[in-house]
Protein backbone atom coordinates (compact mmCIF):
# COMPACT_ATOMS: atom_id res chain seq x y z
CA UNK A 1 0.00 0.00 0.00
CA UNK A 2 1.19 3.39 -0.75
CA UNK A 3 1.87 5.85 1.90
CA UNK A 4 -0.84 7.30 3.46
CA UNK A 5 -0.99 11.32 3.28
CA UNK A 6 -3.55 13.66 5.27
CA UNK A 7 -3.55 15.69 2.11
CA UNK A 8 -1.87 15.31 -1.56
CA UNK A 9 -1.12 18.11 -3.19
CA UNK A 10 1.58 16.27 -5.18
CA UNK A 11 -0.56 13.64 -6.88
CA UNK A 12 -3.58 16.10 -7.72
CA UNK A 13 -1.21 18.34 -9.52
CA UNK A 14 0.26 15.48 -11.50
CA UNK A 15 -2.98 14.53 -12.89
CA UNK A 16 -3.46 17.77 -14.32
CA UNK A 17 0.65 18.81 -14.82
CA UNK A 18 0.09 19.79 -18.39
CA UNK A 19 -2.52 21.84 -18.23
CA UNK A 20 -1.02 23.91 -15.18
CA UNK A 21 2.12 23.93 -16.66
CA UNK A 22 1.01 25.95 -19.83
CA UNK A 23 -1.00 28.04 -17.90
CA UNK A 24 1.85 29.41 -16.10
CA UNK A 25 3.94 29.28 -18.67
CA UNK A 26 1.11 31.77 -20.22
CA UNK A 27 1.40 33.87 -17.46
CA UNK A 28 5.09 33.94 -17.61
CA UNK A 29 5.57 35.17 -21.27
CA UNK A 30 3.01 37.80 -20.80
CA UNK A 31 4.74 39.12 -17.26
CA UNK A 32 1.42 40.44 -16.46
CA UNK A 33 1.90 39.59 -12.80
CA UNK A 34 -0.31 41.42 -11.44
CA UNK A 35 -3.78 42.27 -12.37
CA UNK A 36 -3.23 40.14 -15.53
CA UNK A 37 -6.07 39.24 -17.79
CA UNK A 38 -5.94 35.60 -16.15
CA UNK A 39 -7.31 37.48 -13.05
CA UNK A 40 -10.61 38.53 -14.71
CA UNK A 41 -11.40 34.86 -16.49
CA UNK A 42 -10.74 33.00 -13.25
CA UNK A 43 -13.14 35.29 -11.24
CA UNK A 44 -15.26 35.81 -14.11
CA UNK A 45 -15.49 31.48 -14.47
CA UNK A 46 -16.08 31.26 -10.65
CA UNK A 47 -19.12 34.03 -10.37
CA UNK A 48 -20.19 31.94 -13.45
CA UNK A 49 -19.95 28.25 -11.56
CA UNK A 50 -21.06 29.84 -8.35
CA UNK A 51 -24.32 31.72 -9.22
CA UNK A 52 -22.84 34.85 -8.12
CA UNK A 53 -22.86 38.17 -9.58
CA UNK A 54 -19.61 39.19 -8.13
CA UNK A 55 -16.30 37.54 -7.19
CA UNK A 56 -13.33 39.59 -6.42
CA UNK A 57 -10.08 38.06 -5.93
CA UNK A 58 -7.83 39.30 -2.89
CA UNK A 59 -4.14 38.39 -1.22
CA UNK A 60 -5.99 35.00 1.07
CA UNK A 61 -9.10 33.84 2.85
CA UNK A 62 -8.01 36.12 6.08
CA UNK A 63 -7.94 39.13 3.88
CA UNK A 64 -11.11 38.02 2.61
CA UNK A 65 -12.96 38.46 5.65
CA UNK A 66 -10.56 41.56 6.21
CA UNK A 67 -12.10 43.67 3.50
CA UNK A 68 -15.21 42.04 4.13
CA UNK A 69 -15.86 43.83 7.22
CA UNK A 70 -14.23 46.93 5.88
CA UNK A 71 -16.86 47.26 2.74
CA UNK A 72 -19.89 47.11 5.37
CA UNK A 73 -18.24 50.15 6.85
CA UNK A 74 -18.47 48.58 10.70
CA UNK A 75 -17.04 51.09 13.55
CA UNK A 76 -14.43 50.59 16.32
CA UNK A 77 -15.95 49.16 19.34
CA UNK A 78 -19.27 47.24 16.34
CA UNK A 79 -19.91 43.92 17.98
CA UNK A 80 -19.37 41.07 15.24
CA UNK A 81 -20.93 37.83 16.42
CA UNK A 82 -18.77 34.53 15.87
CA UNK A 83 -18.43 30.95 16.59
CA UNK A 84 -16.30 30.00 19.08
CA UNK A 85 -15.53 26.77 17.61
CA UNK A 86 -13.37 27.83 14.05
CA UNK A 87 -10.12 28.80 13.01
CA UNK A 88 -8.82 31.67 14.13
CA UNK A 89 -8.49 34.12 11.01
CA UNK A 90 -12.56 34.20 11.37
CA UNK A 91 -12.41 36.06 14.36
CA UNK A 92 -9.27 37.33 14.19
CA UNK A 93 -9.91 39.86 11.64
CA UNK A 94 -12.89 41.70 13.71
CA UNK A 95 -10.27 42.04 16.98
CA UNK A 96 -7.95 43.28 14.18
CA UNK A 97 -10.53 46.13 12.84
CA UNK A 98 -10.93 47.27 16.89
CA UNK A 99 -13.99 45.57 16.78
CA UNK A 100 -15.58 43.30 19.34
CA UNK A 101 -15.57 39.39 18.56
CA UNK A 102 -18.68 37.89 20.54
CA UNK A 103 -18.67 33.91 20.78
CA UNK A 104 -21.40 31.90 20.65
CA UNK A 105 -21.52 27.99 20.60
CA UNK A 106 -22.23 25.53 17.62
CA UNK A 107 -24.01 22.32 16.95
CA UNK A 108 -22.33 19.89 18.55
CA UNK A 109 -22.67 17.33 15.62
CA UNK A 110 -22.48 19.62 12.74
CA UNK A 111 -20.02 21.79 14.28
CA UNK A 112 -21.89 24.73 12.80
CA UNK A 113 -24.22 27.60 13.58
CA UNK A 114 -27.78 26.22 13.49
CA UNK A 115 -31.20 27.52 15.06
CA UNK A 116 -31.36 24.51 18.03
CA UNK A 117 -28.06 25.29 19.76
CA UNK A 118 -26.20 28.43 17.89
CA UNK A 119 -29.43 30.80 17.82
CA UNK A 120 -31.35 29.51 20.60
CA UNK A 121 -29.89 32.08 23.31
CA UNK A 122 -28.45 34.68 20.96
CA UNK A 123 -31.18 37.24 21.04
CA UNK A 124 -29.16 37.32 24.45
CA UNK A 125 -26.30 38.42 22.67
CA UNK A 126 -26.87 41.11 20.43
CA UNK A 127 -27.72 45.14 21.37
CA UNK A 128 -27.25 48.14 19.47
CA UNK A 129 -23.64 47.72 19.20
CA UNK A 130 -23.86 44.63 17.44
CA UNK A 131 -23.70 44.90 13.99
CA UNK A 132 -23.07 41.50 12.10
CA UNK A 133 -22.58 37.82 12.08
CA UNK A 134 -19.79 36.04 10.63
CA UNK A 135 -21.26 32.28 10.58
CA UNK A 136 -18.42 29.39 9.71
CA UNK A 137 -19.57 26.53 6.94
CA UNK A 138 -17.16 24.56 8.64
CA UNK A 139 -15.31 21.26 7.20
CA UNK A 140 -17.44 21.46 4.10
CA UNK A 141 -21.22 22.00 5.04
CA UNK A 142 -22.63 25.40 5.34
CA UNK A 143 -24.46 26.75 8.05
CA UNK A 144 -28.05 26.32 8.54
CA UNK A 145 -28.11 30.07 6.77
CA UNK A 146 -31.84 30.53 6.55
CA UNK A 147 -32.42 30.40 10.28
CA UNK A 148 -29.24 32.58 10.32
CA UNK A 149 -30.79 35.21 7.78
CA UNK A 150 -33.84 35.01 10.01
CA UNK A 151 -32.27 36.04 13.17
CA UNK A 152 -30.03 38.73 10.96
CA UNK A 153 -32.61 40.33 9.46
CA UNK A 154 -34.92 40.77 12.98
CA UNK A 155 -31.89 42.45 14.30
CA UNK A 156 -30.11 44.41 11.48
CA UNK A 157 -27.36 42.56 10.73
CA UNK A 158 -24.74 41.94 8.03
CA UNK A 159 -24.07 38.34 7.20
CA UNK A 160 -20.66 37.47 6.49
CA UNK A 161 -20.20 34.34 5.32
CA UNK A 162 -16.65 32.43 5.87
CA UNK A 163 -16.96 29.50 3.44
CA UNK A 164 -13.29 29.17 3.11
CA UNK A 165 -13.63 25.43 3.71
CA UNK A 166 -16.97 24.65 1.94
CA UNK A 167 -16.44 25.99 -1.71
CA UNK A 168 -18.86 24.36 -3.76
CA UNK A 169 -21.07 23.12 -1.14
CA UNK A 170 -24.90 23.70 -1.80
CA UNK A 171 -27.59 25.20 0.57
CA UNK A 172 -31.14 25.00 0.45
CA UNK A 173 -32.76 28.27 2.03
CA UNK A 174 -36.59 28.98 2.26
CA UNK A 175 -38.47 32.14 1.73
CA UNK A 176 -35.90 33.53 0.13
CA UNK A 177 -37.90 36.89 -1.07
CA UNK A 178 -37.90 37.97 3.03
CA UNK A 179 -34.58 38.58 2.91
CA UNK A 180 -33.56 42.04 1.24
CA UNK A 181 -30.06 42.50 0.04
CA UNK A 182 -29.57 38.70 -0.46
CA UNK A 183 -30.28 36.85 -3.43
CA UNK A 184 -31.39 40.34 -5.28
CA UNK A 185 -30.48 38.78 -8.26
CA UNK A 186 -31.64 34.64 -8.40
CA UNK A 187 -35.28 35.56 -7.55
CA UNK A 188 -37.55 35.26 -9.34
CA UNK A 189 -40.87 37.27 -9.22
CA UNK A 190 -40.11 37.36 -5.29
CA UNK A 191 -42.82 34.76 -4.34
CA UNK A 192 -41.77 32.53 -1.21
CA UNK A 193 -39.86 29.20 -2.66
CA UNK A 194 -36.75 27.22 -1.50
CA UNK A 195 -33.74 27.53 -3.39
CA UNK A 196 -30.86 25.86 -3.34
CA UNK A 197 -28.17 28.43 -3.46
CA UNK A 198 -24.23 27.87 -3.23
CA UNK A 199 -22.66 28.39 0.06
CA UNK A 200 -20.64 32.18 -0.14
CA UNK A 201 -23.64 33.42 -2.04
CA UNK A 202 -26.01 33.84 0.22
CA UNK A 203 -25.52 36.51 2.94
CA UNK A 204 -23.87 40.11 1.85
CA UNK A 205 -20.54 39.16 1.52
CA UNK A 206 -18.95 35.33 1.31
CA UNK A 207 -15.00 35.04 2.03
CA UNK A 208 -13.24 32.00 0.84
CA UNK A 209 -9.40 30.89 0.74
CA UNK A 210 -7.26 29.41 -1.92
CA UNK A 211 -5.03 28.07 0.70
CA UNK A 212 -3.17 25.15 -1.07
CA UNK A 213 -5.21 22.02 0.92
CA UNK A 214 -8.60 23.62 0.47
CA UNK A 215 -10.90 22.13 -1.78
CA UNK A 216 -9.67 24.66 -4.31
CA UNK A 217 -6.50 25.63 -3.87
CA UNK A 218 -3.79 27.14 -5.29
CA UNK A 219 -0.11 27.08 -5.28
CA UNK A 220 0.43 29.47 -2.81
CA UNK A 221 -1.63 32.35 -0.73
CA UNK A 222 -5.29 33.58 -2.60
CA UNK A 223 -8.33 34.42 -1.36
CA UNK A 224 -11.90 36.01 -2.80
CA UNK A 225 -15.12 37.88 -2.11
CA UNK A 226 -18.47 36.87 -3.04
CA UNK A 227 -21.53 39.42 -3.22
CA UNK A 228 -24.36 39.65 -5.34
CA UNK A 229 -24.17 43.16 -4.03
CA UNK A 230 -22.87 45.59 -6.99
CA UNK A 231 -22.20 48.90 -4.39
CA UNK A 232 -20.78 46.37 -2.47
CA UNK A 233 -18.27 45.01 -5.22
CA UNK A 234 -17.24 48.39 -6.05
CA UNK A 235 -16.26 48.68 -2.59
CA UNK A 236 -14.38 45.67 -2.16
CA UNK A 237 -12.69 46.26 -5.28
CA UNK A 238 -11.55 49.54 -4.08
CA UNK A 239 -10.25 48.38 -0.71
CA UNK A 240 -8.22 45.25 -1.80
CA UNK A 241 -6.58 47.69 -4.22
CA UNK A 242 -5.75 50.79 -1.91
CA UNK A 243 -9.18 51.98 -1.85
CA UNK A 244 -8.31 53.69 -5.37
CA UNK A 245 -10.83 53.56 -8.15
CA UNK A 246 -8.32 55.99 -10.86
CA UNK A 247 -4.87 55.09 -9.97
CA UNK A 248 -3.43 57.50 -7.64
CA UNK A 249 -6.86 58.52 -6.12
CA UNK A 250 -7.73 57.00 -2.64
CA UNK A 251 -11.20 57.57 -2.21
CA UNK A 252 -11.01 54.85 1.07
CA UNK A 253 -7.90 53.48 3.35
CA UNK A 254 -7.94 50.46 1.69
CA UNK A 255 -5.04 47.46 1.83
CA UNK A 256 -2.89 45.76 -0.94
CA UNK A 257 -4.60 42.35 -1.35
CA UNK A 258 -4.61 41.19 -4.76
CA UNK A 259 -5.14 37.46 -6.57
CA UNK A 260 -1.51 36.62 -7.98
CA UNK A 261 -2.08 36.26 -11.66
CA UNK A 262 -0.18 32.83 -11.61
CA UNK A 263 -2.43 31.63 -8.68
CA UNK A 264 -5.73 33.26 -10.54
CA UNK A 265 -4.56 31.11 -13.41
CA UNK A 266 -3.54 28.12 -11.65
CA UNK A 267 -6.85 28.42 -10.01
CA UNK A 268 -8.33 28.55 -13.49
CA UNK A 269 -7.21 25.27 -14.55
CA UNK A 270 -8.24 23.93 -11.00
CA UNK A 271 -11.64 25.62 -11.34
CA UNK A 272 -12.54 23.02 -14.23
CA UNK A 273 -12.09 20.03 -11.77
CA UNK A 274 -13.25 20.89 -8.47
CA UNK A 275 -16.93 19.08 -8.85
CA UNK A 276 -14.63 16.04 -10.33
CA UNK A 277 -12.58 16.89 -6.80
CA UNK A 278 -15.82 17.09 -4.55
CA UNK A 279 -17.19 13.63 -5.68
CA UNK A 280 -13.68 11.70 -4.68
CA UNK A 281 -14.01 13.43 -1.04
CA UNK A 282 -17.53 12.46 -0.71
CA UNK A 283 -17.01 8.88 -1.84
CA UNK A 284 -13.86 8.58 0.36
CA UNK A 285 -16.17 9.88 3.30
CA UNK A 286 -19.10 7.39 2.46
CA UNK A 287 -16.55 4.32 2.46
CA UNK A 288 -15.11 6.12 5.98
CA UNK A 289 -18.55 6.34 7.09
CA UNK A 290 -19.66 3.25 6.18
CA UNK A 291 -16.49 1.18 7.49
CA UNK A 292 -17.08 3.05 10.69
CA UNK A 293 -20.74 2.00 11.02
CA UNK A 294 -19.76 -1.75 10.36
CA UNK A 295 -18.17 -2.06 13.40
CA UNK A 296 -19.78 0.67 15.65
CA UNK A 297 -23.80 1.07 14.29
CA UNK A 298 -24.50 2.53 17.55
CA UNK A 299 -22.15 5.42 18.18
CA UNK A 300 -20.11 4.04 21.27
CA UNK A 301 -16.97 5.21 20.34
CA UNK A 302 -17.11 6.76 17.34
CA UNK A 303 -19.49 9.74 15.97
CA UNK A 304 -19.11 10.02 12.19
CA UNK A 305 -19.62 13.08 10.29
CA UNK A 306 -23.70 13.97 9.94
CA UNK A 307 -24.91 15.01 6.84
CA UNK A 308 -27.79 17.78 7.05
CA UNK A 309 -30.98 17.98 4.68
CA UNK A 310 -30.05 21.70 4.21
CA UNK A 311 -26.84 21.52 2.74
CA UNK A 312 -24.48 18.99 0.70
CA UNK A 313 -21.19 17.98 2.45
CA UNK A 314 -18.12 19.05 0.26
CA UNK A 315 -16.34 16.95 2.81
CA UNK A 316 -12.86 19.45 3.28
CA UNK A 317 -11.99 17.69 6.32
CA UNK A 318 -13.61 14.33 7.40
CA UNK A 319 -13.91 14.74 11.11
CA UNK A 320 -15.38 12.40 13.66
CA UNK A 321 -15.80 12.89 17.13
CA UNK A 322 -14.01 10.08 19.95
CA UNK A 323 -15.82 9.54 23.13
CA UNK A 324 -14.19 9.23 26.16
CA UNK A 325 -13.78 5.40 26.54
CA UNK A 326 -13.76 3.65 30.12
CA UNK A 327 -11.33 1.96 29.19
CA UNK A 328 -8.91 4.84 28.60
CA UNK A 329 -10.10 6.54 32.08
CA UNK A 330 -6.50 8.63 32.73
CA UNK A 331 -5.97 9.77 29.03
CA UNK A 332 -8.61 11.88 26.21
CA UNK A 333 -9.30 8.85 24.04
CA UNK A 334 -8.91 10.77 21.06
CA UNK A 335 -4.91 11.59 21.86
CA UNK A 336 -4.63 8.04 22.35
CA UNK A 337 -6.27 7.16 19.15
CA UNK A 338 -4.44 9.87 17.18
CA UNK A 339 -0.72 8.01 18.68
CA UNK A 340 -2.22 4.75 18.03
CA UNK A 341 -3.01 5.96 14.24
CA UNK A 342 0.32 7.68 13.84
CA UNK A 343 2.31 3.87 15.12
CA UNK A 344 0.69 2.56 12.15
CA UNK A 345 1.51 4.63 9.78
CA UNK A 346 -1.83 7.05 9.60
CA UNK A 347 -1.47 10.88 9.91
CA UNK A 348 -4.61 12.80 11.37
CA UNK A 349 -4.95 15.98 12.65
CA UNK A 350 -7.43 17.92 14.90
CA UNK A 351 -8.63 20.79 13.95
CA UNK A 352 -9.56 22.73 16.41
CA UNK A 353 -7.40 21.71 19.63
CA UNK A 354 -8.55 25.52 21.47
CA UNK A 355 -11.40 26.61 20.84
CA UNK A 356 -11.48 30.73 20.46
CA UNK A 357 -12.86 31.14 24.16
CA UNK A 358 -9.55 29.77 25.06
CA UNK A 359 -7.17 31.25 22.63
CA UNK A 360 -4.86 34.04 24.84
CA UNK A 361 -4.96 36.45 22.26
CA UNK A 362 -8.81 36.77 22.63
CA UNK A 363 -8.76 37.14 26.01
CA UNK A 364 -9.86 40.52 27.67
CA UNK A 365 -11.20 40.93 24.22
CA UNK A 366 -13.66 38.81 23.25
CA UNK A 367 -17.12 38.43 24.53
CA UNK A 368 -19.21 35.45 25.25
CA UNK A 369 -23.16 34.94 26.84
CA UNK A 370 -21.49 35.04 30.62
CA UNK A 371 -20.80 38.93 29.52
CA UNK A 372 -24.52 39.82 29.04
CA UNK A 373 -26.74 37.57 31.66
CA UNK A 374 -24.02 36.95 34.56
CA UNK A 375 -26.56 33.94 35.50
CA UNK A 376 -25.68 31.65 32.63
CA UNK A 377 -22.55 29.57 32.28
CA UNK A 378 -20.97 27.10 30.07
CA UNK A 379 -22.34 29.14 27.00
CA UNK A 380 -19.25 27.59 25.14
CA UNK A 381 -19.67 24.09 26.10
CA UNK A 382 -19.85 22.50 22.92
CA UNK A 383 -17.19 24.20 21.66
CA UNK A 384 -14.72 23.53 24.38
CA UNK A 385 -15.64 19.90 24.39
CA UNK A 386 -15.22 19.28 20.62
CA UNK A 387 -12.27 20.61 21.09
CA UNK A 388 -10.80 17.73 23.03
CA UNK A 389 -13.08 15.14 21.06
CA UNK A 390 -12.52 15.92 17.76
CA UNK A 391 -10.56 14.11 15.07
CA UNK A 392 -9.83 14.62 11.25
CA UNK A 393 -8.90 11.88 9.00
CA UNK A 394 -7.17 11.61 5.47
CA UNK A 395 -9.22 12.72 3.16
CA UNK A 396 -8.08 14.12 -0.41
CA UNK A 397 -8.93 13.13 -4.31
CA UNK A 398 -5.91 10.37 -4.40
CA UNK A 399 -7.10 8.74 -0.66
CA UNK A 400 -7.21 4.95 -2.05
CA UNK A 401 -10.01 2.63 -0.91
CA UNK A 402 -7.63 -0.13 0.25
CA UNK A 403 -6.01 2.91 2.60
CA UNK A 404 -9.46 3.86 3.83
CA UNK A 405 -10.09 0.30 5.10
CA UNK A 406 -6.22 -0.25 6.22
CA UNK A 407 -7.26 3.34 8.43
CA UNK A 408 -10.65 2.18 9.44
CA UNK A 409 -9.55 -1.01 10.27
CA UNK A 410 -7.06 0.17 12.83
CA UNK A 411 -9.39 2.52 14.10
CA UNK A 412 -11.55 -0.35 15.19
CA UNK A 413 -8.28 -2.07 16.06
CA UNK A 414 -8.07 0.68 18.66
CA UNK A 415 -11.09 1.03 20.24
CA UNK A 416 -13.07 -2.15 20.18
CA UNK A 417 -10.51 -5.05 20.71
C1 LIG B 1 -8.40 28.67 5.70
C2 LIG B 1 -9.41 29.41 6.46
C3 LIG B 1 -9.40 30.81 6.58
C4 LIG B 1 -8.25 31.67 6.14
O1 LIG B 1 -7.78 31.50 4.89
P1 LIG B 1 -6.26 31.89 4.52
O2 LIG B 1 -6.27 31.86 3.05
O3 LIG B 1 -5.39 30.84 5.14
O4 LIG B 1 -5.98 33.24 5.08
C5 LIG B 1 -10.45 31.42 7.22
N1 LIG B 1 -11.44 30.71 7.76
C6 LIG B 1 -11.49 29.38 7.71
C7 LIG B 1 -12.65 28.65 8.31
C8 LIG B 1 -10.46 28.67 7.08
O5 LIG B 1 -10.51 27.34 7.03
Amino acid sequence: MEEIKMVDLLGQHNQIRREIDSAIKEVIDSSAFIKGKQVKAFEENLARYLGAKHVIGCGNGTDALQIALMALGLEPGDRVLVPAFTYVATAEVIALLHLVPVMYDVNPRTFNTDASVSLEYMDELVDKRTKAIVPVHLFGQCSQMDAILEFAHRHNLKVVEDCAQALGSKCKVSNISEHEGCFSESVSGGQEETAETMGGCIGDIGCTSFFPTKNLGCMGDGGALITNDDALAEQIRMIANHGQKVKYHHDLIGCNSRLDTLQAAVLDVKLKHLDEYIAARRKAAASYTRLIKAFDPLEKHICTPVECEFTTHTYHQYTIIVKDSIKYPDQNTRDALKAFLAERGIPSMIYYPLPLSKQAAFRGIALRREDFNPGADDSLHNSEWLADHVLSLPVHTCLKEDQIEYIAEAIKDYLCK
